[in-house]
């Protein structure tokens, strides 16, 4: 049964194994726009999502120009970590952190304190670059420095092949052994707490699934509702940055 809440239950207070699942809206406050919210990018510029679709990536060199150029924007914002980020490096300092399973690409869990070990980033992260010939992988900083040096589109410095952002695309495959990873962690969680996502888009929804199927009690953090708002526990709908610091309070 969903509601919205009141007090805290005695039983997320006491979980001891929470997984978190978080999506775009953990982000939204730190100025980052999501993707399909009522003010997403994408529904505000449909042509946006081809910046991020592979198989228009590899073959047009414009849409490889403007997503650089889109890669540059994002980073002169420079975000920074917010209440949200901050409340989840708390919950994992009380040792009651089994994941942190992002859909956020933007690293700023990391930013604000999170540990690279309990971060489990299913998207991929801005931070790096991939050759999609040979692998090889660097620095979104060195890239985005050519860039700034006048290279519209630059390659990989190994083979020569088209370098793209170390996120997973349209038409691109998750990386199996993070996907495994969260896996394991939804089927070894007391709670699953699912922050800003719309819980739409594999595999965050099967991830729920997996969690409820063995036994976890769960929650969902969201401004609008979701298709597994029914199953849930307990259903928040007021501000993450205000209500998540909150619900992860140590007793
Ligand atoms: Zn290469």
């Amino acid at each position: 049964m969903a509601r919205v809440t009141g007090a805290v239950p005695d039983w997320l207070t006491e979980a001891r194994r929470i997984c978190v699942l978080t999506g775009a809206g953990v982000s939204t406050d730190s100025g980052i726009p999501d993707y399909r919210g009522p003010n997403g990018m994408w529904t505000r510029d449909p042509d946006a999502e081809k910046l991020v679709t592979l198989s228009c990536y590899l073959t047009d060199p414009d849409i490889r120009r403007r997503s650089w150029l889109m890669r540059r924007d994002l980073r002169l914002a420079d975000p920074q970590p917010n209440a949200a980020h901050a409340a989840l490096v708390d919950l994992e300092r009380q040792g009651r952190l089994r994941a942190l399973v992002t859909q956020n690409i933007d690293g700023l869990h990391q930013r604000a304190g999170s540990s690279a070990g309990s971060v489990l980033e299913i998207h991929g992260t801005v931070h790096h670059v991939v050759c999609v010939a040979c692998g090889d992988r660097t620095s979104m900083t060195s890239a985005l420095d050519r860039i700034e040096a006048g290279e519209p589109d630059p390659r990989c410095l190994q083979c020569g092949g088209i370098l793209k952002s170390a996120t997973v695309y349209f038409g691109q495959e998750l990386d199996e052994r993070v996907v495994g990873a969260c896996t394991a962690a939804a089927a070894d969680c007391d709670v699953l707490l699912a922050v800003g996502t719309s819980l739409q888009v594999w595999p965050a929804a099967g991830l729920v699934e997996i969690a409820a199927a063995s036994g976890a009690r769960l929650v969902i953090v969201n401004a609008e509702p979701t298709p597994y708002d029914d199953l849930a526990d307990l259903v928040v709908r007021e501000p993450i940055g205000t209500a998540l610091p909150r619900l992860v309070a140590p007793c």
